[in-house]
């Protein structure tokens, strides 16, 4: 069981990169397993070359790959893991220590809201988007990491915890009410079938890179929904 490989801890690098690469999933009686990586970035399988630890310094989990280490990768054989679907939490429940996505709703569904990733309670890293649950469409708006935490992977981090929101509502059906992380991987598990857009992507090496790594078949054409439109227009009268 991967929680059970928690008890060394680190103090590690708050600058270690950091790979979406956990997936928590919710079983038909409530309980949740945690799916870890299964291969470092560059292949090598974890049983055998790779170990799990805990970054005080993130507080998230993080992969150590021996071979990586071995093979000469002295400075890049570590990365924390996240899972961007369940690992969120909203303003009111944020600790304000290590790294956290903190979900900050709109006032309305379909209006602009934020994911914000947060280092020790401060934001570095911002994702704005709004999603639709009517028309089961979502667009993405901008996303973007503070330059001194650039190449950390945090910009990933927040366009996937985008795409795992079907809305922003915290009052869901009765049998997930009271936890709201699994209320959002709920939403995850069943986020296939949600189309989504961007908006323009700028034409900086950066921007072009992100935009070639985002797992949509098209970006840069935003497709707003009526509703969307609507909120955006009560938000600017
Ligand atoms: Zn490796
Ligand atoms: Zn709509």
């Amino acid at each position: 069981m991967f929680e059970a490989q928690r008890p060394k801890g680190e103090f590690g690098s708050s600058e270690l990169p950091v790979r979406p690469a956990l997936r928590h999933e919710l079983n038909p009686n409530g309980s949740l397993t945690v799916h870890a990586p299964n291969h470092c970035p560059r292949r090598h399988p974890v049983p055998g070359s790779g170990t799990f630890s805990w970054i005080v310094a993130l507080h998230l989990h993080s992969l150590i790959c021996l071979r990586c280490r071995d093979e000469g990768h002295v400075d890049d054989h570590q990365w924390a893991l996240i899972d961007p679907a369940y690992e969120q939490v909203e303003a009111g429940e944020a600790k304000g220590v290590g790294l956290e996505l903190v979900a900050v709703p709109p006032a309305e569904d379909a209006g602009p809201g934020r994911i914000e990733l947060r280092l020790d309670g401060h934001a570095i890293g911002t994702a704005t988007f709004a999603v639709c649950p009517q028309d089961r469409t979502g667009v993405l708006e901008h996303v973007q990491v503070d330059a001194e935490h650039r190449g950390r992977g945090y910009g990933r981090v927040l366009a996937l915890a985008a795409f795992s929101r079907l809305d922003w509502s915290t009052d869901g059906p009765h049998w997930v009410r009271g936890d709201r992380r699994v209320r959002a991987l709920r939403g995850a598990q069943h986020g296939a079938g949600y189309a989504w857009t961007t908006t323009l992507i700028e034409d900086t090496p950066l921007a072009r890179g992100f935009a070639k790594w985002l797992p949509l078949p098209t970006v840069g054409e935003p497709l707003y929904c009526r509703h969307m439109l609507a909120a955006a227009a009560r938000l600017t009268v």
